[in-house]
């Protein structure tokens, strides 16, 4: 895709600003695929099997491009902001960046979400849950109509409730690190009269708890025999949801562009 090509995506006023920053990036299941530009570029190059295959030149080339697109954006941006990208010193940028990334990853959220993480695993290694999942997926494949996520809260398929757990399982973490590394740093007190950012991530990060703890529900009552395990999996995320929710008080009260203002019946 040319830069001239995003450039008129991005004029397209069908689209939501900034929408694919505060989802869950599970497109399947999305029903704003039609406003969100971000879905618009990624269908480019994945409708085109050669160019969504690791393997194939097309999608390093394709990859290449991308690199280059942004790379000439960023450099017109900056010229715009009067940004002299040559006079920025990355490597004391690198080395600020080294000390928050272990700042982040010492936080106790993003502790607490990685043993989720890290448990979900162990579980899931257990005897018969894989089993389960791989026969749930091809079933799914082959006969269950996809539905959002949270039409899945009443009783679900196990297959449904596996994917859920799958989808969010490390994503919870991904979010509370960029929540956490969003308050290190001055730029959110910079921009006080905006919501901020770490709140955007950490609303998404409790979503995806809560809907993590709903299919856990399920899960506790297809597997009696798994029920202390479980049932530390749900106090593991209950108390990173209560974590989650002190830290960011506010977070439950940003407006996602998009999922928060319009109705979802959009699909
Ligand atoms: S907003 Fe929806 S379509 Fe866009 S990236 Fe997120 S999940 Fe995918």
């Amino acid at each position: 895709m040319k830069k001239e090509d995003i450039k008129k995506l991005a004029k397209n006023k069908d689209f939501i600003s900034g929408i694919y920053n505060y989802c869950d990036r599970w497109c399947e299941r999305c029903p704003f695929t039609s406003r969100c530009m971000n879905y618009a570029m990624s269908r480019e190059y994945t409708t085109d099997p050669e160019a969504s295959d690791i393997d194939n030149e097309k999608f390093w080339q394709n990859l290449s491009e991308i690199f280059k697109v942004t790379r000439e954006m960023l450099e017109e941006s900056a010229e715009e902001l009067g940004i002299d990208i040559d006079s920025i010193d990355f490597e004391a940028a690198s080395q600020e960046e080294s000390i928050k990334d272990k700042i982040v990853e010492n936080h106790e959220c993003c502790r607490a979400a990685k043993k989720y993480g890290e448990m979900v695993s162990e579980l899931m290694e257990s005897e018969y849950i894989p089993t389960l999942r791989v026969v749930g997926q091809q079933e799914r494949k082959n006969t269950v109509e996809l539905k959002s996520v949270d039409s899945l809260i009443g009783p679900a398929a196990i297959e449904e409730v596996v994917e859920i757990i799958h989808w969010y399982q490390h994503f919870i973490y991904i979010k509370l690190m960029r929540s956490v590394h969003g308050t290190l740093g001055n730029t959110e007190d910079l921009l006080e009269d905006y919501p901020k950012d770490s709140d955007g991530s950490a609303k998404v990060a409790l979503i995806a708890i809560d809907r993590s703890m709903a299919a856990w529900t399920h899960m506790h009552n297809y597997f009696p025999n798994l029920q202390a395990q479980i049932l530390a999996i749900l106090a593991q995320l209950d108390g990173l949801r209560k974590r989650v929710e002190t830290i960011f008080p506010e977070a439950r009260n940003f407006i996602r562009p998009g999922f928060d203002e319009i109705s979802s019946d959009v699909s």
